[in-house]
């Protein structure tokens, strides 16, 4: 049969202790023990099954990372407390002083911020790469490579990574693929490509509430050992952990996820095709003029679409600027970074979520001052919402009447 996320969600079974139809919350930091003996084993990494600390695994946590595990196909998880608490301790497991990375350049800000600025004081060196050229990839690979790192939809370019061939060239020089797949759940499970590690931002789509942060590490029982390890497990001992309440709620979300994911889809979609047929300068992978549009649709299940995000160029920061203010003021959404909430967010990414990116390499990677990211709500009537939204294009003077009368 073939693989489908949220066949396998809905196939977990959950009883709450008193039998209730969601599972109960634990509510503890730490965990007592019958026998002295049995403390000192699960210390060891020896008893499994018993609970320690909450920084190490609880309950909840367990819960929520068995789901999201069975959505993306992998052995195991483990949640922590956000999507930088998941990608960091990811990259500092795999990597030790003098080793070296290979990543795309076109990723979340806070992974390239952490990538260029931080891990050099551990001596740990990346080379920045244009992910969809495999020659250019495979040439920056060094005998001190360890990760290969992308995004299966890149933040904010929408570009679309060949997960496969990725993880044959990884393969072949030994290295680990590890893909954050935040913009694409359930359409694209990297891990059934070949990716050796899933991260994700909760945050977005995956809580779709806007009302807290959270990420997950998807991978082996090794590799996921090996991050909460007492001894030298990167995810115990940073101690990014999430709380189990948290857990709960984000469990409980996860539920409707592929209820909403077809919906942002359907609705960005519409809203791509229209503001490509006006003229605009619109990136949306289910696009045709998308160049990786049969790249995304070779691997995607098409159950659940391109996903919630495009872009369109409004020519300047100051248009995009104008028209972002207008669509808040007319309630189509709101002036904000993030995504996957119920309502449409917008942001310049150049003067925000990427400005950690230097000028000069926004612009030769293509992300211009006038790009607008737009994480596309669940409207009801996406036909009212463009109706509206071309109205404030008109006002600002993106659009004519002429224009749009041919
Ligand atoms: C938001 C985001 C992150 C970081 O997640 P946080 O939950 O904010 O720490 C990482 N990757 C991508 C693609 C994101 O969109």
């Amino acid at each position: 049969m073939k693989f489908n996320p949220a066949d396998n969600i809905q196939d977990l079974q959950y009883f709450g202790e008193f039998g209730g139809v969601n599972p109960s919350i634990s509510d503890s930091s730490t965990y007592t023990f019958l026998s002295a003996k049995t403390m000192f084993d699960t210390f060891e990494g020896n008893a499994d099954g018993c609970y320690l600390y909450s920084r190490h695994t609880s309950p909840s946590n367990l819960y929520l990372g068995e789901a999201l595990a069975a959505m993306e196909g992998t052995e195991t998880a483990n949640v922590s407390a956000s999507g930088m608490g998941a990608i960091t301790p990811v990259l500092l497991q795999l990597c030790q002083a003098g080793d070296h990375i290979v990543s795309s350049r076109t990723i979340y800000g806070g992974t390239y911020a952490f990538l260029k600025n931080f891990t050099p004081r551990l001596n740990i060196e990346t080379t920045f790469v244009d992910i969809t050229k495999l020659d250019v990839v495979e040439a920056a690979i060094t005998k001190n490579t360890k990760v290969l790192y992308c995004e299966t939809v890149s933040n904010p370019l929408l570009e679309v990574a060949d997960i496969k061939a990725l993880s044959e060239l990884a393969k072949k020089h030994g290295i680990a693929l590890v893909v954050d797949n935040t913009f694409s759940p359930l359409s694209v499970a990297p891990a059934k490509l070949g990716a050796d590690v899933v991260v994700h931002s909760l945050t977005k789509f995956i809580n779709g509430s806007s009302d807290t942060v959270g990420g997950v590490v998807c991978g082996t029982q090794e590799f996921i050992d090996q991050l909460r390890n007492v001894n030298d497990g990167a995810s115990m001992l940073l101690g990014s952990t999430m709380d189990s309440l948290r857990a709960s709620s984000v469990l409980k979300n996860l539920r409707t996820l592929h209820i909403r994911i077809q919906q942002h889809s359907k609705n960005a979609m519409y809203l791509a095709e229209k503001f490509e047929a006006e003229g605009l300068k619109t990136v949306y992978p289910g696009l045709k003029s998308h160049p990786s549009h049969e790249l995304f649709t070779s691997m995607m299940n098409p159950d659940y679409g391109y996903g919630g995000m495009l872009t369109i160029d409004a020519g300047s920061l100051e248009k995009a600027n104008e028209l972002m203010e207008l669509m808040q003021h007319k309630n189509l959404g709101y002036l904000a970074v993030s995504l996957g909430f119920y309502k449409t967010l917008f942001s310049a990414p150049g003067s925000s979520t990427s400005s950690e990116i230097p000028e000069e390499e926004q612009k030769e990677m293509g992300l211009s001052d006038g790009l607008i990211r737009f994480s596309i709500g669940l409207d009801n009537n996406i036909e009212r919402t463009y109706e509206m939204m071309k109205a404030c294009m008109l006002e600002v003077g993106m659009l004519t009447k002429e224009a749009t009368l041919v």
